[in-house]
């Protein structure tokens, strides 16, 4: 790529992700030779635009060897500001006629401004060579989203659009695939006849933050379930691939998707919740209802948590359990899985035999093993210890493995066509049946770990938790 053209240049994703992200490519000379316009349609001098690169790419300046800085200067004296309506026909068409081809243009703009700017292009306006970079939410259903994927499609070839989904960095897939395949001793148990239920779970102590106007109309399925925790789960159900190249890779997160769906009725496979005032560490938190933007008789759910399956021979009857929610107690990122108990303790053993459980922690990536162990003391008593691990980190921010996967042309971490209609497709049913009222939306308190009544909130496949040892 010659340029990268960021649409949104003022926005919150480009100053906060995208240009830190682009700073380490550039200083760690992955990206010679890149040009870098922004465009927004505030009116922004050449200055201001020059002050917010500047300062993202003064950090990693400082890490930066001699030809690092070098291509960060020149980088910095050759990047150049537009003010362009992006949705006015003909003008983003104008901007890409100027611009040193080949382009790769990131929407970083609000869904609905980025559909109606590809809207007002024509196939002719648009380079060869030329890349487009979606930001999530893709579509905002099964048929918006197939529309949006066709309407690209007339602009450039599939291989061309970079559909991003930030969650999960390079290094986090690979560190999943090499944990699962690299391994003899995981696989041959990874499957409905040793595993009793996987939950991906992605709670956060930080609650609305001020993004009244994107989340209230989003709410926690539609920003991170739909999107990205269904990635973790296919990541975490995929058959295993003959290469980690993208055709095989995205084949088989394609492949396990179709095959998901979430049952009714929904009342017993999902439930919903929205925050009311509390505390977080020292932290008073409003009401979700009470916080500026909101619009409290939308309904809009900030825990969500819904039971997937995965309906093929391998995980038929396992529970996937997706949950996400703001303003909890307890900040976690984890995948965990839990085994079914063994099937007889030898009599003789005292305590708790409770089923082993595997923990893959993201961002850091760490790998957790909770194993049953004799002792200490009684060494007839069972007790359980932890094995731990850290799993190695990329050393770009997960921002700079988007750009790099764009610059370089590499789709692997792009989310495929197909594959972003499908995740609509399995939760669509559900956000129409939480419109119906199916589904009580329960309340919780910030600072807690979520509604009462959600308390050990384990669905078991079979009535089989921890076994008791005979005395
Ligand atoms: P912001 O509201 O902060 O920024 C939106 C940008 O769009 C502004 O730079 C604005 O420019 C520009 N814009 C709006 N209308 C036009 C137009 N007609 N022509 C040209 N530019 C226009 O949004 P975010 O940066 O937060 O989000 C952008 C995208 O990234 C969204 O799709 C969001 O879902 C996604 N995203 C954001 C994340 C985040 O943390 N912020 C995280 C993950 C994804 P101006 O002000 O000059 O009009």
């Amino acid at each position: 790529m010659k340029t990268l053209l960021i649409l949104g240049a003022t926005g919150d994703l480009t100053g906060r992700l995208l240009l830190p992200g682009l700073a380490q490519l550039v200083a760690t000379c992955r990206a010679r030779g890149l040009k870098l316009a922004g465009a927004g349609s505030s009116p922004w001098t050449p200055g201001q635009w020059l002050d917010r690169v500047d300062t993202s790419f003064a950090d990693a300046g400082l890490r930066a060897d001699a030809a690092g800085k070098l291509e960060l200067k020149r980088v910095l004296e050759s990047t150049s500001y537009h003010q362009v309506d992006v949705t006015a026909p003909g003008l983003l068409a104008a901007l890409l006629a100027r611009l040193e081809a080949p382009v790769a243009v990131y929407f970083a703009l609000p869904p609905q401004v980025s559909q109606k700017a590809c809207e007002v292009l024509h196939p002719h306006d648009v380079p060869p060579g030329t890349r487009l970079v979606m930001e999530k939410p893709f579509g905002s259903s099964q048929e918006s989203a197939r529309q949006l994927n066709e309407l690209l499609r007339t602009l450039v070839p599939e291989d061309h659009i970079h559909r991003v989904d930030h969650f999960l960095g390079k290094a986090t897939v690979l560190n999943i695939l090499g944990l699962r395949f690299a391994n003899t001793f995981l696989e041959p148990i990874w499957n409905r006849n040793h595993i009793e239920k996987v939950e991906i779970i992605f709670d956060e102590d930080l609650a609305l933050e001020g993004r009244a106007r994107y989340y209230d109309s989003a709410g926690a399925l539609r920003d991170m379930i739909q999107s990205h925790l269904l990635q973790v789960m296919a990541l975490m159900a995929l058959e295993p691939p003959a290469s980690v190249n993208e055709r095989d890779f995205r084949e088989a997160v394609g492949t396990v998707l179709r095959a998901s769906s979430i049952k009714p009725p929904y009342r017993m496979s999902t439930r919903r919740a929205r925050y009311t005032a509390g505390s977080i560490g020292a932290r008073r938190v409003p009401s979700y209802a009470d916080e500026p933007g909101v619009d409290p008789s939308r309904n809009t759910e900030t825990l969500a948590e819904v039971e997937v399956h995965v309906d093929n021979w391998r995980w038929q009857g396992v529970p996937f359990i997706l949950r996400s929610g703001k303003a909890l107690g307890t900040k976690r990122k984890e995948a965990l899985v839990t085994f079914l108990p063994v099937p007889h303790l030898p009599q003789g053993f005292t305590g708790v035999d409770s089923p082993n459980q595997l923990r893959i922690g993201f961002g850091p990536d760490t790998l957790e093993f909770d194993v049953d162990v004799n002792g200490p003391g009684n060494i007839f008593s069972l007790d359980r210890v932890t094995l731990e691990a850290e799993l190695n980190a990329s050393d770009l921010l997960p921002y700079g493995e988007v750009l790099e996967g764009v610059l370089t042309g590499d789709p692997l971490l792009s989310v495929r066509s197909d594959t972003a209609e499908e995740c609509w497709r399995i939760v669509e049913p559900v956000l129409e049946a939480w419109e119906r009222g199916e589904v009580p939306l329960e309340e919780y308190d910030a600072g807690s770990s979520g509604p009462a009544s959600w308390a050990g909130s384990a669905r078991p496949r079979q009535p089989h938790g921890a076994v008791e040892a005979g005395q």
